[in-house]
């Protein structure tokens, strides 16, 4: 199905570009294919430069709830467009959409905006030092929180100790403070803390994990990671750059019953464009300069387009609330996904939070990373070959989140199953 101008744009791009793309998994060499390149998308379809047309699963790995090139959205972006589209000098927008999220996420009183959510994530750490005095950050293994060196840990085995880098060109000082604990055990949070009693400045956690496959954190765990904070003056960061405005209007803090300190925030609050966002307590956020001495700047942060396009696509989310209808139409696919695989006699788990989910090939349950190592990636390779040959885009790794839009309808759905029903495992 996919033909010539596919193969000739991919054999263009590693001329230039490393691996071709400007992202790694993008290049989906997790299963052993040459990625599509991609001319337009609308709703919940990708239209690839061959003019294929492929139901989309990954929505640009998060961002687009509302459907790709949403009308009402792409109207306010060309209207501030028009308007210029970098100023370098404050704008009343940016004040209007950090009224919303503070409006929206009871722990955030304040927030800053960055271009990503790499960047997001940096500042709520150098926050979160800077607060407590302290230097260690706790992360969970398989927990992915952007790019900066620090967070680049992971400790292979998971064995419970001194961050190693898992990436070269990070120095192992750079990531001597990083601790990794295992998700969902929170014996091994406490561990960390019995040993570095008083030198811990943070807990960073996805209260969903989204960047091992989709998996949940337990409530109990995550209000055991509440307890713990507190007790020892810790901060405790939540990574939402994936859950913010995904499972509801805001955060998950209100649904699980937990505080963040520190929230980040991206993908989604910028409706398709770069941004990310950090925010939190006032007493916290008014150490970051200029009011504080805590140094974080961006030539592009709080740009006009990308907080219009954020602005209108959190003004629909508001008035829609498609939250409930989101979540039963992926229950349905998941629960269609189980039935077919079953009759096949398939081993799986799926896990699925709100309008995420993953679809792992082993028979579970899957809790954390050691758990969701055991998929077979070879049978998802080759399912993820079948469905792409057929019309259906997926994330091309097992260990990330598929995600519904407003634009998903049972009819994709149906032809989703229909697809899936073709496959020989
Ligand atoms: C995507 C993601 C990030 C990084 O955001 P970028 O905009 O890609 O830098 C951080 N944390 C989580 C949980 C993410 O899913």
């Amino acid at each position: 199905m996919r033909t010539q101008k596919n193969e000739r744009s991919f054999k263009d791009a590693v001329k230039v570009m490393p691996g071709g793309v400007n992202s790694p998994v993008r290049a989906f060499k997790a299963v052993g294919a040459a990625p599509i390149f991609i001319d337009k998308a609308k709703d919940a379809y990708l239209y690839d430069v061959d003019g294929n047309r492929y139901i989309d699963y990954c929505m640009s790995w998060g961002p687009m709830i509302l459907g790709h090139a949403n009308k009402a959205v792409l109207d306010e972006v060309k209207k501030t467009m028009a308007k210029g589209t970098s100023y370098g000098v404050p704008t009343t927008i940016e004040t209007d959409l950090a009224k919303v999220i503070t409006g929206a996420i009871e722990s955030v009183q304040k927030v800053r905006f960055v271009s990503s959510g790499t960047e997001a994530v940096m500042t709520a750490i150098r926050l979160a030092r800077a607060a407590t005095g302290k230097d260690k950050i706790i992360k969970f293994v398989g927990g992915y929180h952007g790019h900066v060196d620090h967070m680049l840990v992971s400790a292979g085995s998971g064995a419970l100790t001194l961050g190693m880098p898992s990436s070269p060109g990070v120095p192992k000082d750079f990531t001597k403070h990083t601790l990794l604990a295992r998700y969902n055990d929170l014996d091994s949070v406490k561990n960390i803390f019995k040993k570095y009693s008083g030198k811990i400045a943070a807990v960073i956690i996805e209260p969903v994990a989204g960047n091992m496959g989709v998996i949940p954190a337990k409530k109990d765990f995550l209000k055991g990671l509440r307890v713990l904070c507190t007790k020892n003056k810790s901060i405790l960061i939540f990574d939402e750059v994936i859950t913010g405005f995904r499972l509801g209007f805001g955060s998950i803090q209100k649904k699980v019953g937990v505080k963040a300190d520190l929230t980040c925030l991206g993908k989604i609050i910028g409706g398709g464009f770069p941004i990310g966002a950090v925010g939190g307590r006032a007493s916290i956020m008014n150490n970051l300069s200029p009011q504080g001495p805590v140094y974080q700047a961006g030539t592009l942060s709080g740009n006009p387009v990308c907080v219009a396009a954020g602005l209108a696509t959190l003004k629909i989310l508001k008035v829609q609330k498609p939250y409930t209808a989101l979540e039963r139409r992926t229950k349905h696919l998941c629960a269609q996904i189980t039935q077919t695989l079953n009759k096949a006699g398939v081993e799986h788990t799926i896990n699925q939070v709100g309008s995420m989910f993953t679809l792992f090939f082993t028979a579970g349950p899957v809790t954390d990373y050691d758990s969701a190592l055991k998929s077979d990636t070879k049978k998802f390779a080759k399912y993820f070959k079948h469905m792409l040959n057929a019309g259906i885009y997926l994330p091309p790794s097992q260990f990330e989140a598929n995600f519904l839009s407003t634009k998903h309808t049972d009819a994709h759905i149906k032809r989703t199953i229909e697809v899936l029903k073709k496959i020989k495992l």
